[in-house]
């Protein structure tokens, strides 16, 4: 048994995010409209990483509403389906839409869309990735916009259940942040349709509570052993591995953080000591408030990282 758990830890992280593509590639082909395709494969694969958490957990106790978040994450996470399924369906479709009309009339066009769709995507992976870890940097090093995104860090486990606890105010800045570089360079509409859905796929993946050991891709990709290294409650630790499908531009700017290559993670996030809200309204509401997560977080700074 052991065996089977240490074979599937090496080979399931690789296997899920090549057929959650494939899923994806037969749904388009076959006339899904691909906004709606991209969306139907990530509810599917949301599930099925729901049901592996259980099968093959990294963390026992992180399977159990060990910090009273249950509830609120739950929620969120529904209230983000709905929002992802706008999202994907109406916001994406604007996007498709801009580009394919007024793109021309404002990008660079430097875009080499003779490319095969794979290099072209690789190309498009490599600059929204860019704009994208500008984003969450800043998130994290401006301190008004640290108090919106510190919601997403104030759950102390790590589980598909909360890969969508993010303030509204967080989304929106790195969707103003991260999205023009592609645009502004002239990247074709099916090249952000494909980035989108591997970056909601490996995104899901990155959060859950399943024992992925993901090996060489570690050094490549935000994979769920990297990511967890971005939640840790040191805050010297965390203010690394900003990537959301690589960590390519961490290693260029001096942030990519991965001391143990056992797959093991220091304890993560703020914790329950840190009294985080509740309920919905509380959550959202906290980063208003005059003291905001700064203060705790400073705190937390002080405890040791050892690896658990
Ligand atoms: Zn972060």
């Amino acid at each position: 048994m052991k065996g089977l758990h240490t074979f599937l830890s090496y080979v399931l992280w690789p296997i899920f995010i090549v057929s959650s593509l494939m899923a994806l590639k037969v749904l388009w082909d076959s006339g899904v409209d691909p906004e709606l395709a991209t969306f139907y494969v990530y509810v599917g694969f949301f599930l099925v990483l729901l049901v592996t958490e259980f099968l093959l957990p990294y963390k026992k106790a992180w399977l159990k509403n060990i910090d009273g978040q249950t509830p609120v994450d739950l929620t969120l996470t529904v209230l983000y389906f709905v929002a992802n399924g706008i999202a994907m369906v109406f916001i994406l479709k604007v996007l498709v839409w801009a580009i394919d009309n007024y793109q021309a009339l404002v990008s660079l066009n430097i875009w080499p869309t003779e490319w095969p769709m794979w290099a072209q995507l690789i190309i498009g992976i490599i600059v929204t990735d860019l704009g994208n870890n500008m984003a969450h940097r800043m998130a994290h090093e401006v301190p008004v916009l640290w108090r919106f995104h510190a919601v997403h860090h104030s759950a102390p486990r790590l589980s598909v259940i909360n890969t969508g606890r993010f303030h509204p105010v967080d989304v929106i800045q790195s969707m103003i942040v991260g999205a023009p570089i592609p645009f502004f360079l002239g990247a074709p509409s099916d090249v952000i349709i494909w980035y989108s859905a591997i970056n909601a796929y490996l995104g899901i993946m990155t959060h859950s509570n399943i024992d992925f050991r993901c090996g060489i891709f570690n050094y490549i990709f935000n994979t769920p052993n990297v990511h967890r290294w971005h939640h840790s409650r040191l805050i010297s630790e965390g203010n690394n591995n900003y990537g959301e499908v690589t960590i390519l531009w961490d290693r260029f700017f001096g942030t990519y953080l991965y001391p143990d290559s056992e797959g093991r993670a220091p304890p993560v996030n703020v914790g329950t000591e840190t009294k985080v809200p509740k309920t919905l309204l509380g959550l959202l509401l906290r980063p208003l408030s005059i003291k905001g997560y700064s203060k705790e977080d400073e705190t937390l700074s002080e405890l040791p990282a050892t690896a658990e």
